[in-house]
Parts: structure tokens; sequence; C-alpha cells
């Protein structure tokens, strides 16, 4: 877990927005405010979404003065927001007090709003097909910078949004502790409230940290991103593969789905002539065999930095049938914000290619 005391620039002040309710409970008491407060600051943070002390209204100002001595609201800031010309998707680029940048994507299904967002600045695990894995590293982010990204859309947009998802920059399960403290504020029922059922958790296939799931028994759905069937092309797609193979983490997933009784979603991009012909189709399908398990189909976005490109319409549904003959069930997932490039990674990495120099600014 990252130290919750404030960045450089904010004092020795906590994140308040990182903290249970039972821990500002326990802070409270040693500041001595009763519990009540405690429950109706936590309000004012995850179910009003507050941006400062301020605007809680009910809490006096010697109150607030004393919590901004104590603690600070983190808060995104827009950086740049696209809004899709075809649908309603919007795609922001937020920052972070650090100055770095992150990316979220809203979108909106028939069933309501749903909002993809980052876990980390960046990710360490170098996936030659995403943007993000190719525009580095930089850090964690904290539970504050996570629920900042719902609430800030929220807010921009006048919405609710029901439904999230972590696939955005970054590897969930890379930054385990913070997106486990998370998980636990975003689906509280006198917080954000987003049940969690109705969120869902992309891993490239960190196991260890399947198997300590698999103890928690989630209720959030958990996709795993696959992307070939067999160790000779995910090694070359995915890093990862390397220390946890394919037989490895499908062994983890079966094991995952029994214990917890839900179905794995795999996320598979479909990239011309490497991972999508029939071959690949007929392995992937005797891998998946009697695994309560879906598997989502993407076109791979094309990225600058290497020569992946889409497959044909045509192939992606010989692909469907093959894996669909064998039992196994398939969906090509929806293109939504098309127009505004909505996979996340790109506008980081401009952004840092600006700043590095690289390029002239928009
Ligand atoms: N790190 C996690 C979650 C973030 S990536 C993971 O890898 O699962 C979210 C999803 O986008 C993953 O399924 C990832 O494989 C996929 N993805 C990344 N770059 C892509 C691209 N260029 N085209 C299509 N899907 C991509
Ligand atoms: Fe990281 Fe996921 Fe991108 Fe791989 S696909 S580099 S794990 S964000």
């Amino acid at each position: 877990m990252q130290d919750l005391q404030s960045a450089e620039g904010m004092r020795e002040r906590t994140d308040i927005k990182s903290m249970t309710k039972a821990e500002l409970a326990e802070d409270f008491k040693r500041l001595g405010f009763p519990k009540y407060r405690a429950d109706q600051v936590y309000g004012w943070l995850h179910a009003k979404g507050v941006e400062s002390f301020d605007e809680m209204t009910n809490i006096s100002k010697d109150m607030r003065s004393v919590l901004l001595q104590n603690y600070y609201i983190f808060n995104v800031t827009i950086e740049k927001k696209f809004v899709s010309a075809y649908d309603d998707t919007v795609k922001y680029l937020f920052k972070l007090d650090d100055g770095e940048y992150i990316e979220s994507v809203l979108m909106h299904y028939h069933h309501g709003w749903t909002i993809c967002i980052s876990t980390q600045a960046g990710c360490r695990m170098g996936c030659t097909f995403c943007a993000t894995g190719m525009g580095g590293f930089a850090r964690n982010l904290r539970p504050s910078e996570m629920l900042s990204q719902i609430t800030t859309a929220q807010r921009d947009n006048d919405i609710r949004i029901s439904n999230v998802v972590l696939m955005g920059m970054g590897e969930p399960l890379d930054n385990f502790d913070n997106v486990m403290r998370f998980l636990e504020l975003v689906s509280d029922l006198d917080g954000v409230g987003i049940g969690m059922r109705h969120i869902s958790l992309s891993t490239c296939g960190v196991v260890d940290r399947i198997y300590e799931l698999i103890d928690l028994k989630p209720q959030f759905t958990l996709s795993v991103s696959l992307h070939a069937p067999n160790d000779r092309l995910r090694s070359e797609m995915m890093p990862i593969n390397k220390k946890w193979n394919v037989d490895r983490l499908l062994e983890a997933c079966r094991k995952y789905a029994e214990a917890t009784h839900r179905r794995i979603s795999f996320e598979y991009s479909l990239i011309k002539d490497k991972n999508d012909t029939d071959e690949c189709a007929r392995e992937l399908a005797g891998k998946l065999r009697g695994m309560l398990c879906h598997v989502n189909l993407i076109p791979v976005n094309t990225v600058k930095g290497n020569s992946y490109e889409r497959s044909s319409p045509h192939q992606i549904q010989r692909f469907i049938r093959i894996l669909e003959n064998s039992g196994i069930t398939a969906t090509v997932r929806r293109t939504l914000g098309a127009d505004i490039n909505a996979s996340c990674g790109q506008l980081r990495r401009r952004k840092k290619e600006e700043s590095d120099g690289n390029i002239q600014q928009d």
C-alpha cells in the first residue's frame, strides 16, 4: 500500500479520500470529533464527490479548518477532453498532482454509463501491441486517484456512472493493495455505491495475484488478456508470459472459475496474420474447452511503433465460428469512440513526447 501521506507541496497532510470509513472514524477520534462526523465527511467525499472541504455545508468552519490542516482531498484535473461525434464516448487526459498524466474513457451503453479507468501512470508489463506499455511506467495510482476519475467524469457530465472497468492504463494486479482498497471504497453503499457485480478488472495474467483473488472470492468480473493460444506467440506479444506461461495462467483461471462460480472473460485482440488464423482459433478452443468463460474479441487498435494490423471482418467471423463450433461463446467488442481513438495510452505518450521536445504541440 502506498503511503497515504501527501505528495510534495501538500505538507504532511493525509490523502483523506483513500481512507476507509473505519480509518476515518479512528482518526477523527484522535482529533476529538464524534463518530457521526466521520460518517458525514465520508458521505461528502464519496457519495457526493465534493472537491473541497468548503463544500461540506453541515460541517462548521472551525472543523473544516482542522480538516484542512490534517488532510487534503485529491482531485484529478482535466487536461484534455475529446468527445466522439459518433456516440457519447468521452475520452479524458487527466493530470495528477505530480504532473503525471492518466487516461479514462466514458462510454454510454443502453444500460447506462460505464467508465474505463487507469490504475497506474503507465505500465511496466511492456506488451508489444499496447500504447501504454510503450510509454513506460511512472508509478502506481492511489485509491483516491482511481476514485477521482469516476467522480470527476460524473460531475463534468452531470451523470451517475453505473459500471466501472479497470481496463485503462496500467496493470491492476501490479498495484494490488491500492486496487483492493479502491474496490472496497467504490462499492461501499454509503459512498460511490457501484456494486462489485458492475465492476470488471482486467489483467495480463499476474498469476500469483489471481490465486490471492481466489481466496478473497471477489464478486467482480475477472477479464484476462490472453491474446494468444500458445507460448511462442504469447511470449512474443506479452513479456509476462515468460514468467507465467499459457498453461499456468489457464490453470489459475480454471481454479478461479471453479472457486468463484464466475465466468472469466478472455480478451483476445485480433492481429492480422499473427494470432487470427484458423489454426490459432482451433488451438484456443482446445485450451479453453470445459471452462466457465467467454471470449471477447477486439480488433487490434493500431498504434505507432509496431506494424500490427487489424484482421479482416471475414477472418474475424471465421475465428468466432471456429470457437462457437467448439462450444465457446465469443463476441466482438463494439467499437465506441472510433473517431477519438478511445484505447488508452496514446494521449499520455503524446504528452510525454511533447514535453521531451520530440514533437510539436498541437
Ligand atoms: N493491464 C491490463 C488492463 C489494461 S489494458 C490488461 O492488460 O489486461 C486493457 C485491455 O486493452 C487489455 O485486454 C489489453 O490487452 C488491451 N489492449 C491494449 N492495447 C491494445 C490495442 N492496441 N488494441 C486492442 N486491445 C489492446
Ligand atoms: Fe500493461 Fe495491459 Fe498494456 Fe500490457 S496490455 S502493457 S499489461 S496496460
